[in-house]
């Protein structure tokens, strides 16, 4: 039976670092801030805005949340961005996806000054993450690899498949692992011999959003196994990509959904918020 890697867990403990960090900076006269930026009226959308600044609370830092209308323009949303970044007050700027149609979400994440580019999304820090040396953690793909820190298993030499190309997750993901000397394969939709190859991994990402996609019989025994996905079902529930109960009994570590990669994603958030402050303030 796989032990149950908590992102609860993990995740208290990085914004209880961050936390005390930030109560360092406030003495010094600086507050960190993120502002949040949603358009439109998605409900998912809603629900990780109030997640992140109910973090933002919890660590100490000032949110600003900025709701716009679903049928604003892109030129009103760069307008606002273009505002945010001349602001001293934020040091993040977080845009939530998905935008509405009539808005360009690259154009909108080129426009977001690379040192407020908290998301880690643009081409700037997509460069400096594929070079290794980075300011801005991937959020997603850092969490995960807090949650296979956590684990005390070495990365190095050790057979990495993320299932998963996205720019979002399953490439820097990629990227991680490979830094930390993962011998990494991407899998993807057009990929042969996907659960063959899944059967040969130390460690498994999963970032497809297929319920039930990772099935006992793609798994080696003792794997780490990470489900990035989230998926709602008919009834409303939510669940990863794996298929828990099974998987469960052959995986030597395995992520829960929800309670795993979640709860990572807005604390690295946090973290890179604080590095942010940081660095608007010669500290780094
Ligand atoms: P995405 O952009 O839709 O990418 C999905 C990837 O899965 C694509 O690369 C796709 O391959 C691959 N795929 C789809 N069907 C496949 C198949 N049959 N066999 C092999 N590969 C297949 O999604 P994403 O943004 O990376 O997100 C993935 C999941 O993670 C979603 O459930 C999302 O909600 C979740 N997520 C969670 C968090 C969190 O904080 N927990 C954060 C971000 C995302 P192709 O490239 O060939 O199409």
């Amino acid at each position: 039976m796989a032990k149950l890697i908590s992102g609860k867990e993990v995740s208290s403990k990085v914004k209880a670092e961050v936390r005390e960090e930030t109560a360092e900076l406030v003495k010094k006269g600086i507050k960190p801030g993120l502002a949040v930026v949603i358009v439109g009226n998605d409900p998912a959308s809603r629900v990780y805005v109030n997640s992140k600044k109910k973090a933002c609370e919890e660590v100490g830092f000032s949110s600003f949340e900025y709701a716009l209308p679903e049928e604003t323009t892109q030129e009103e949303l760069l307008e606002l961005v273009s505002k945010l970044n001349n602001d001293d007050s934020v040091d993040g700027i977080l845009c939530q996806l998905p935008l509405p149609e009539q808005i360009d979400e690259n154009a909108v994440i080129n426009a977001i000054k690379p040192d407020k580019d908290v998301d880690a999304f643009h081409p700037f820090n997509v460069g400096k993450i594929m070079i290794g040396d980075f300011a801005f953690l991937p959020c997603t793909p850092a969490g995960v690899m807090e949650l296979i820190d956590s684990t005390g298993v070495d990365i190095s030499g050790k057979s990495c498949v993320v299932i998963g190309r996205s720019n979002i997750v399953g490439k820097p993901m990629s990227m991680l692992l490979l830094h930390r000397n993962g011998t990494v394969t991407i899998c993807h939709s057009r990929t042969k011999n996907l659960a063959e190859i899944c059967r040969n991994a130390d460690i498994l990402v999963a970032a497809v959003g297929k319920a039930n996609f990772v099935t006992a019989d793609m798994v080696k025994d003792g794997a780490i196994v990470i489900d990035v996905g989230m998926n709602r079902l008919e009834n409303g529930k939510l669940c990863g990509d794996v298929d828990f109960e099974n998987v469960e009994k052959k995986a030597g570590y395995i992520t829960p959904v929800p309670g795993g990669v979640g709860p990572m994603t807005i604390a690295m958030l946090m973290k890179n918020t604080l590095t942010a402050a940081k660095m608007h303030n010669n500290l780094i």
